[in-house]
């Protein structure tokens, strides 16, 4: 069953809620959370095998995939340290 998370940066205020992540019943293609280099936001992609993933926003290539556990990151729109909370719920 994949999960939620949201991310909240304290500095800038950017937040996004209710980002989905993991595995729904099928082991791919999974959703997995990133780091968006070129629209400079936080999402979740599918990552389907041999695939290039792709930012959800802006369709470029240039994202950061994040570990589904990661629970610190820096904030894509100001760089100052953010944080990522797993949220109740679950998707499949
Ligand atoms: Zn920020
Ligand atoms: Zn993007």
């Amino acid at each position: 069953m994949g999960s939620f998370v949201d991310f909240k940066c304290k500095f800038c205020r950017y937040e996004e809620y209710g980002i989905g992540v993991g595995r729904g019943k099928a082991e791919m293609p999974f959703l997995s959370l990133y780091r968006c280099n070129h629209c400079h936001t936080i999402g979740s992609t599918w990552i389907h095998e041999g695939k290039i993933p792709r930012c959800s926003n802006c369709y470029d290539d240039a994202i950061s995939i994040l570990p589904d556990d990661a629970r610190r990151v820096s904030c894509p729109k100001c760089g100052e340290p953010a944080v990522i909370t797993p949220k109740e719920g679950s998707w499949d």
